[in-house]
């Protein structure tokens, strides 16, 4: 197939990246998920204690708002896989991801060069 970078082994590889990082997402997201149950529950006695309750549960936010996001690419990836269609080529300029790379970060869409001159746009 013409443009494929990743051989069948590499793409296992990868896929099994993909798969912890989900669970591991996963995880996170349920145990997030108790933590404000409980924190709903529990009895703030002043308007400190609730303060600091708030201000925990925003950070959480954001963390949980990046997770989601992760996890959408790495059902993205995967479903890539699944169908075939995984090539390892960067999004933007179709160059190749680097194997290296890929495994520090399996859902990575673009490569280091397009990763970091999207970063200076935003
Ligand atoms: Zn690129």
């Amino acid at each position: 197939m013409a443009g494929r970078v990743l051989n069948q082994k590499q793409v296992e590889e990868i896929k099994v990246l993909l798969v912890q990082n989900k669970e591991k997402i996963e995880k996170t997201l349920r145990t997030m998920d108790t933590e404000h149950e409980t924190l709903n529950t529990m009895d703030l006695n002043d308007d400190a204690d609730f303060a600091a309750a708030s201000r925990d549960y925003s950070t959480d936010i954001h963390i949980k708002q990046q997770q989601l996001k992760e996890l959408e690419l790495i059902n993205k990836s995967l479903k890539k896989i699944e169908k075939g269609e995984y090539t390892g080529l960067c999004d933007m300029c179709d160059s190749e991801i680097t194997i290296k790379r890929l495994r520090v970060k399996p859902h990575a869409r673009y490569c280091i060069d397009c990763r970091s001159y999207i970063d200076n746009e935003n």
